[in-house]
Parts: structure tokens; C-alpha cells; sequence
């Protein structure tokens, strides 16, 4: 509605946790924004809701950024291929039309650079040159100091024909000054009930009872639902289940030690040690639930019967000693030690 009758703030946050779709309405602002045929839907109130064609040249153009981490991944590419010196000074920005510009935090250190706000002021100062506006796009609220302060300057005084949009999980991490000139809008988390139903729809492969565990999961966020990698979910899972279960009743340890033999060394081996601790933190959660006499809000929903027998064979005390353990193996790895071994051991400290 602000965008039909153009009063659209020139400023915008976006916030919500991540998978909340804050990028994709920021990319469908956009698109209705700049679209040649701005379409009109009236609705029954007689409003009329701005809307884009979808097929224009505008349209198809600024659409062709929907798949961020892609586009990201080959900016970055095309910076590796450049010489040293010229990769010192060439920032990562995304540019699927003239008038459209995105800033996503500039890796590896994953903030938004000065370099980056620089090139959007300078942009900002040529009127649009094919579509009705100038749009700016900045998909995450972390600055490096100076960019922050620089981004300050164009938000006081923002051209008549440029719009901001920033995408925000934490809208407190920005300086109050950006805050306070910008509108907020907050994207909520959507029930599970929701994100079930919009899972039986795009995820007919799934079980039923596996399309519950990731709606539970996801935390209202439809993005992280859709991106959840089920597979290696229920890999890690079953992992640490195994090593619940060898500390818990078997004596025989020979299946663990053969699990953690697969965790190697590596940028590969790093990936699933990481998710299988996660893993196990979200199982020891829900034995902590079970033990709370609040099971509806267990998450693993599809081994029901499995969790509730390990919760019956532990203590409170014993679960938050795991917990503790867990922690300190987590931060172990960080420090990369022998990823095995220390799972090893972390297992046998729960037995003992
Ligand atoms: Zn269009």
C-alpha cells in the first residue's frame, strides 16, 4: 500500500531472525518499486496494492539476485581472480540492474565495509538511469565503524529518488542515529502449523513426521525451514544418539569408537563435528524438557519413545553435566583439538 501511493520511507529496516524472508521482501519491495508496468491489485477495501509483472525487463533483472549466497559466492570469485592489489580495494557488491545496488556483508570478516558504502553514495548521486528509482540494499546491520558513520550521511539527507532498505536479524546492533532514521519493519516467526503446511506443499518428499521435526526446528523462520538439510540432520542425530545410548547402558564401546573414527581432521570433518555437537545440545534439551513435564514442546517429535527412554535413565543433574561437557568439547574444537579423541573422551566422562 505505502509503495502504491509512494509512501514508501526512504529508509527501512528489516528485522527478524534469519529464514524470516527479510532479504526476499526486500527483493520484492524492490521489484514493486521498479517494475515498467506497475501493476495495481484493488483489494475488496478498495486499497490498491502495489505488485510487480514479473516479466519485464526490470522485473527480470532485479529477480536474478534471488539467490544471494550465489551471488555472493561469485562476486567473491571474480575479487580471487584479480590481482593482490586490486583485490585490496574492490569490495563485494551485487548490481542486477543499474539502478539496483546490493551490499552484503564483505567477507571473510563479514561486515559491510566502508568501501561499500562509499560506492553507494557515489551511486546515489546520479539520478536512476532505467527504472523509477534508485534502490540500495544492504542484507545484514554489521559495519565496520567508519561504514557505519559513512551510511549516517546519505540517511540524513537521502535523495528523493533513492530508497534504503536494511535487512536486520538484530536491529540493536546498528548505532541509535541509523535506528532512529529509519523506519522499522519487524518480520514475526510464523507458527509451526504454518511452516508445516507450507513444508507438505514445497517438501512432498518429506515425511509427515520429518516435516514436523523441521518445523519445529526452524523457529517460525520459513527461509531456514526450506534451506534445512534434512539428511544431514538425521545423520548427525543418529550419531549422537549412539553416543548418548554407549554412554548411557552399553558397555561395549566398539560401535562409538567406530562413529567417531569418521569425525576426521579437515574443513569437511569440522562441518559434521560442529552439527553433531549441535545436534546433541538440541537432544539434551529435549531430555531436559521431557524431565520438566513439558513434552510439547520437545522438538525431535518423530523419536518420541527413544528420548523419552533415555530421559527415564538420567537425572537432571546428569543432563546438565552432559550439557556442561558439551561445552567445553565445543570449545575445544575451536581450538582444533583431535576431533575424535576429545569425542571419545567426552563419552566416557558421561559414562563414568
Ligand atoms: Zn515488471
Amino acid at each position: 500500500m505505502a509503495v502504491a501511493s509512494g509512501r514508501l520511507p526512504h529508509s527501512l529496516i528489516l528485522a527478524g531472525p534469519q529464514g524470516a524472508g527479510k532479504y526476499t521482501l526486500a527483493l520484492m519491495l524492490t521489484l514493486a518499486l521498479e517494475c515498467e508496468r506497475q501493476p495495481r491489485e484493488l483489494w475488496s477495501t478498495g486499497q490498491s496494492l502495489a505488485s510487480y509483472c514479473g516479466v519485464c525487463s526490470n522485473c527480470t533483472r532485479i529477480a536474478s539476485a534471488i539467490d544471494l549466497p550465489a551471488q555472493v559466492e561469485a562476486a567473491v570469485a571474480a575479487r580471487e581472480a584479480l590481482t593482490s592489489t586490486e583485490q585490496k580495494d574492490t569490495r563485494v557488491l551485487i548490481q542486477p540492474h543499474p539502478d539496483v545496488l546490493i551490499l552484503p556483508p564483505d567477507p571473510p570478516q563479514l561486515l559491510i565495509k566502508l568501501g561499500q558504502v562509499r560506492s553507494l553514495i557515489q551511486s546515489s548521486q546520479y539520478l536512476p538511469a532505467e527504472a523509477p528509482r534508485k534502490v540500495f540494499l544492504l542484507t545484514a546491520a554489521s559495519f565496520m565503524k567508519e561504514a557505519a558513520n559513512s551510511l549516517l550521511k546519505i540517511l540524513e539527507e537521502p535523495p528523493d529518488y533513492a530508497h534504503l532498505i536494511l535487512c536486520a536479524e538484530n536491529p540493536g546492533e546498528l548505532l541509535p542515529t541509523i535506528r532512529s532514521r529509519c523506519a522499522l519493519v519487524r518480520l514475526g516467526a510464523l507458527p509451526i502449523e504454518d511452516l508445516e503446511m507450507m513444508l507438505a506443499d514445497r517438501r512432498p518428499d518429506w515425511q509427515p513426521a520429518h516435516r514436523t521435526l523441521v518445523a519445529r526446528l526452524a523457529q517460525g523462520a520459513a527461509g531456514r525451514a526450506l534451506s534445512f538439510h534434512l539428511p544431514e540432520y538425521i545423520a548427525a542425530r543418529t550419531d549422537a544418539l549412539l553416543l548418548l545410548r554407549s554412554a548411557l547402558t552399553d558397555p561395549d564401546h566398539t560401535p562409538l569408537f567406530k562413529m567417531t573414527e569418521t569425525y576426521r581432521a579437515g574443513a569437511e570433518g569440522q562441518l559434521k563435528t560442529t552439527s553433531l555437537l549441535r545436534t546433541l545440545g538440541l537432544v539434551l534439551e529435549d531430555l531436559l524438557l521431557l524431565q520438566a513435564g513439558t513434552p510439547e514442546l520437545v522438538r525431535n517429535t518423530d523419536i518420541r519413545p527413544e528420548l523419552e527412554s533415555l530421559a527415564a535413565a538420567v537425572s537432571f543433574a546428569w543432563i546438565e553435566n552432559a550439557s556442561r561437557g558439551l561445552d567445553q568439547v565445543t570449545s575445544g574444537m575451536r581450538r582444533n583439538l583431535l576431533r575424535n579423541l576429545s569425542l571419545d573422551a567426552f563419552a566416557a566422562s558421561l559414562a563414568g
